[in-house]
């Protein structure tokens, strides 16, 4: 079988986890600010925060931008649940904006829309989660200018996206947002087994999210609030969680970095080698700005089959059958049976329901080869046609 997704380990990252096991710290040394140190540098953000995954990220985030109970956050229904579920772990209310059909984002006209509605209903979201789909940024701008006339915050959801430009800068940068989140789960472009970081400008939230991810905890003098008893003094100063990352994970990070713009680089060459060999077939090629370069974590066609024998359902069968690791990406957020207990309803976001009915993930990894991916266009071929 021929995986949707896979993670790419060489020597290099063999010999750097060693190093660490031989070395004095498994948590809490040098290699996780090492790391982060990287991903800032790379990213040109002032801070990065790593922690045990991008769910982990999304959490802190949310947590240190004030969110509550009686706050709204919004997202994408076309995203994986951790981009909604953030929300609820804050006891926070959670809404959908439906997506563009061209860019499968979420769209920053329905979100107008529904901003002009929620402000003169006074349920306007604090946090919103643009969701970079498959690695193709959102239309950023547009949500910040809303941001600014509507008064929310901005948290990127980029665990597809480490890597790509927006406009020609690094994802990451956080120009537009107050916090973008990576993922290093190992399906996406690198990864630290599991892990995730969270980048911001902001000093105060930098600090606030490192402070929750280990406890609450703080030997900080500047943040202490009593005389120390000793040498031995720590404040528990606010309720945290352990969301730390291993120098183990740190290490595999750092190694891995040193390959990301190469990983990205043979993600848009197979991306055009699909593009050309699909060009014949009843499918829609992903959608990709000219002014963007996109992360390309995924290549999710959409199939335009014509009325009548073969269902989309069939297509999916017939490549799982001929060895081809199709996935689907992702079920709409609002139709899982935990989302629907809280209202939502089929029908309620049909740009993201139409998406659902027809998309499909081919497989997209670096180390997919010029031939399985002429096999997987072949498959393709003969499942839409046949
Ligand atoms: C993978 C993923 C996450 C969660 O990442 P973890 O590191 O596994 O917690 C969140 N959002 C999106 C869009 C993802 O693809």
């Amino acid at each position: 079988m021929i995986p949707y997704g896979r993670q790419d380990i060489i020597q290099a990252d063999i010999d750097a986890i060693v190093d660490v096991l031989r070395s004095d710290f498994l948590t809490q040394g040098p290699q996780v600010p090492l790391f982060e140190q990287k991903l800032a540098d790379y990213c040109g953000a002032k801070h990065a925060v790593a922690v045990n995954s991008a769910t982990s990220a999304l959490h802190l985030a949310c947590l240190a931008l004030g969110l509550g109970p009686d706050d709204w956050l919004w997202t994408s229904p076309i995203t994986f649940v951790a981009s909604a579920n953030c929300g609820l772990y804050c006891g926070a209310r959670v809404d959908f904006v439906d997506i563009n059909p061209r860019t499968y984002n979420l769209c920053p006209r329905a979100l107008e829309q529904k901003l002009i509605v929620a402000e003169r209903e006074g349920r306007l979201p604090k946090i919103v989660v643009p969701v970079h789909l498959c690695g193709e940024p959102c239309d950023m701008r547009a949500i910040y200018a809303l941001a600014q006339r509507f008064g929310f915050k901005i948290i990127e959801d980029a665990s597809h996206a480490v890597g790509g430009k927006y406009r020609g800068e690094p994802i990451g940068n956080c120009r537009y947002s107050d916090v973008t989140v990576f993922s290093f789960h190992p399906v996406k472009i690198i990864t630290t087994a599991e892990g995730g970081t969270a980048m911001t400008n902001d000093d105060a939230l930098a600090e606030r999210m490192a402070l929750l991810r280990s406890h609450g905890i703080t030997r900080d003098p500047a943040c202490i609030n009593r005389e120390p008893d000793g040498p031995w003094y720590y404040e528990q100063i606010d309720l945290g969680f352990n969301y730390r990352m291993t120098e183990l994970q740190a290490a595999l990070g750092i190694s891995q970095m040193d390959r990301l713009d190469n990983y990205v680089a043979r993600r848009h060459e197979l991306a055009c080698r699909y593009d050309a060999l699909l060009a014949g077939l009843p499918v829609t090629t992903p959608w990709r700005h000219v002014d963007n370069y996109s992360g390309l974590h995924l290549y999710v066609i959409r199939l335009q089959l014509p009325g009548g024998a073969r269902t989309h359902r069939n297509v999916f069968e017939s490549l799982r059958e001929q060895g081809i690791g199709v996935n689907l990406h992702y079920i709409p957020v609002h139709i899982q049976p935990y989302y629907q207990a809280m209202g939502f309803r089929a029908g309620d976001f049909p740009e993201a329901e139409r998406y659902y009915a027809e998309a499909i993930s081919l497989p997209m990894y670096p180390g997919l080869s010029d031939v399985q991916l002429q096999s997987v266009a072949k498959a393709l071929g003969s499942a839409v046609l046949t």
